[in-house]
C-alpha cells in the first residue's frame, strides 16, 4: 500500500486506542516489518515492505504493534499480549519476518 495511506491508517488506529502520546516512524529496515520502541514510545513501520503489502495486511502488522505498545515490553507474546491481538482483532498468529521468527525479540514485529 501506499505510504501516505499506510500513515492515515496507522495514525488512525493509534489514536483509537489511546496511543496519541506514541510517535509513528517509518524505517528503511528490512529485517521487520514493524517495530515498537517502548523507550522512545514509537511505533516503526517498514517502508520498503508497507510498499510490498497490502492494506488488509498492514493494518494486521500495526494492531499488532498496538497490542505491544499497550502491553508493554514484559508482555513479548505471551497471554496479555496474545488476548490484547483478539481484544484489537489482531491476527496474532499472522506474523511476517523475513530472518528468522525474531519471536523474542521485544522490538519484533
Ligand atoms: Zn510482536
Amino acid at each position: 500500500m501506499k505510504l501516505i495511506e499506510a500513515n492515515i491508517m496507522a495514525r488512525g488506529l493509534m489514536n483509537k486506542y489511546g496511543l496519541h502520546n506514541w510517535g509513528l516512524r517509518w524505517m528503511a529496515e528490512t529485517a521487520f516489518i514493524g517495530q515498537t520502541n517502548y523507550a522512545e514510545k514509537v511505533i516503526y513501520l517498514s517502508s520498503p515492505w508497507t510498499v510490498l503489502n497490502p492494506a488488509r495486511r498492514m493494518k494486521q502488522i500495526v494492531l499488532h504493534e498496538i497490542a505491544h505498545a499497550l502491553t508493554g515490553p514484559t508482555a513479548k507474546h505471551g497471554r496479555l499480549w496474545i488476548n490484547k491481538c483478539k481484544e484489537l482483532g489482531a491476527g496474532h498468529q499472522e506474523f511476517i519476518t523475513t530472518k528468522g521468527t525474531g519471536w523474542n525479540s521485544p522490538y519484533d514485529i
